[in-house]
């Protein structure tokens, strides 16, 4: 079976959650896998390979597990983005609308500078509104570059539409 194949066979589809109607995309069943989790590392470092990246910010909070082995692997640093209230020094924050409400996510207001070449990573692309929401605040710090990133999309929801057009948007498999 190829890489990308073995890495999908391993991903598990739960019904109904968070909530009734919702397919979620289960990782954790391939982030508990060494052989998944040794070609996730390592694909996704490679789509980065020789860009200059210098910090790999992840969502919280599936988005820290591959976002960390991307720093390691690429030599550069790692920024979480969190749900409110839990990074301890000033944050900027953006708010955003979800399929039912809204949510607010926060970066610290020191963690991307000018010279930054940002990759912004997640597991999941699924409406693209929490990816949209980080890009803006990434956006906002003024970094020379952003590159946005997925271990897996969900290509009927069509969550690139949500996202920047001028953002070059990746992802290692699609469902
Ligand atoms: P989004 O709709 O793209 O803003 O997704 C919000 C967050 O929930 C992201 O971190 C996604 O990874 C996660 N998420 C949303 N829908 C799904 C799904 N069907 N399966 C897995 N993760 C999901």
């Amino acid at each position: 079976m190829q890489d990308l194949e073995y890495v999908k066979s391993k991903v598990r589809d739960i019904l109904d959650f968070p909530q009734k109607g919702i397919v979620f995309k289960d990782l954790t069943t391939a982030f508990k896998d060494p052989q998944a989790m040794a070609i996730m590392g390592r694909e996704l470092s490679a789509m980065f390979a020789g860009k200059g990246v210098t910090k790999v910010v992840g969502i919280e909070s599936r988005g820290f597990i591959a976002g960390a082995i991307m720093a390691y692997e690429l030599g550069a640093g790692f920024v979480p983005i969190r749900k409110p209230g839990k990074l301890p020094a000033d944050t900027i924050k953006a708010t955003y609308d979800k399929e039912y409400g809204t949510d607010t996510i926060e970066i610290h207001s020191d963690a991307i500078t000018p010279d930054d070449i940002v990759v912004i990573h997640d597991d999941v692309l699924a409406t693209g509104g929490t990816m949209a929401a980080a890009y803006n605040l990434v956006k906002s710090m003024n970094p020379k570059k952003i590159y946005i990133n997925f271990i897996s999309e969900i290509a009927v929801l069509e969550g690139r539409k949500n996202l920047p057009a001028e953002a070059e948007v990746s992802s290692l498999i699609e469902f």
